[in-house]
C-alpha cells in the first residue's frame, strides 16, 4: 500500500480523484431516460481525456470499459453496453483515472427519474455506510474499525451487505493491500498511518448478500435479483485526518503531512 509521502504526491492522487469525481458529474446529467449505458460510458471516456488522465478500468484485467454501469440488480463490474435507462431505474458508476501514475477511485449509486421509496432509502442508507467509515479513517484505527462502521449503517434496515467484494489499499495501483471488508471487529486488523490512501466502497442490497457473476465474466448481481447500491471514495489520511480525494473541489484543500 502506498504510503503518501509529499504534497506533490498527494497533489496527483487529488488531480486523479478530482478527475473522477467529474467523470461522475457528467455521467449523472447524462443519465436520463431513454440513454444507453455505452453512451454513459463515451461521456465517461471524453472526461477523463480532457483532464489529462488515464482511465483505470479500460484494458484492466481485459475489462472493455472506462466506467462500470451496474442497474438494480447489478452489484458491480457492469460493462455499459446498449441498455436504456428506464425511469425508476437504479443505476451505479464505478470511475477511476491515473494522474502521473497516481489513482482515483469512486462510485456513486442514483435514480433515474421517479424511483420507489425502498430504493431511495438503499441509496441514502448506502451513502451514510461510505460517510460512517470514511469518519474511521483516523490515525491508530484499525481497519476492522471501518468496516464495522459499514455494516453497523445496514444493520437496521436488514440490508444484505456484500462479502463477495471488498474496499483496498490505493496509490500507483488502483488495488493495492490491504483489503477494506464491510465488515469487521473494532480494534481488529491493520492499524492505520499517516499517508495511507484507501478506498471505501459498501455494497448493500434490499435483500441476500449473495452474488453471482453473468456469463460475461465480469456483470456481477444479486442472487436474488434484488436492487442492490454501491458507494465508494478514495480517501488519504492526511495531518488532518481522512481527506476524500474523489471530490470535485480537492484543488484547493487541505495540505497532506
Ligand atoms: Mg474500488
Amino acid at each position: 500500500m502506498i504510503t503518501i509521502k509529499n504534497e506533490s504526491e498527494f497533489r496527483k492522487m487529488a488531480v486523479a480523484g478530482a478527475c473522477v469525481a467529474a467523470v461522475h458529474e457528467a455521467v449523472v446529467e447524462a443519465a436520463q431516460v431513454g440513454v444507453t449505458l455505452r453512451r454513459l460510458d463515451e461521456v465517461a471516456a471524453s472526461v477523463i481525456r480532457s483532464r489529462g488522465c488515464k482511465p483505470s478500468f479500460l484494458g484492466y484485467q481485459g475489462f472493455p470499459a472506462h466506467i462500470c454501469a451496474s442497474p438494480n440488480e447489478v452489484v458491480v463490474h457492469g460493462i455499459p453496453g446498449k441498455y436504456r435507462l428506464r425511469s425508476g431505474d437504479i443505476l451505479s458508476i464505478d470511475a477511476g483515472a491515473i494522474y502521473e501514475g497516481y489513482h482515483g477511485d469512486a462510485a456513486l449509486t442514483f435514480g433515474i427519474g421517479d424511483i420507489d421509496e425502498d430504493a431511495a432509502r438503499l441509496l441514502d442508507v448506502t451513502r451514510r455506510a461510505l460517510w460512517a467509515g470514511i469518519d474511521q479513517v483516523r490515525v491508530g484505527n484499525r481497519v476492522g474499525d471501518l468496516g464495522h462502521a459499514v455494516e453497523q449503517a445496514a444493520a437496521p434496515h436488514g440490508y444484505g451487505v456484500v462479502r463477495d467484494y471488498v474496499g483496498h489499499g490505493i496509490g500507483r495501483a488502483m488495488h493495492e493491500p490491504p483489503q477494506i471488508p464491510n465488515y469487521g471487529v473494532p480494534g481488529r486488523g491493520l492499524r492505520l498511518r499517516r499517508g495511507m490512501a484507501v478506498c471505501i466502497e459498501p455494497m448493500f442490497n434490499l435483500g441476500t448478500e449473495e452474488t453471482r457473476t453473468m456469463e460475461d465474466g465480469w456483470t456481477v448481481v444479486t442472487a436474488d435479483g434484488m436492487r442492490s447500491a454501491h458507494f465508494e471514495h478514495t480517501v488519504a489520511l492526511t495531518a488532518d485526518g481522512p481527506t476524500v480525494t474523489t471530490v470535485s473541489d480537492l484543488l484547493t484543500a487541505r495540505p497532506v503531512g
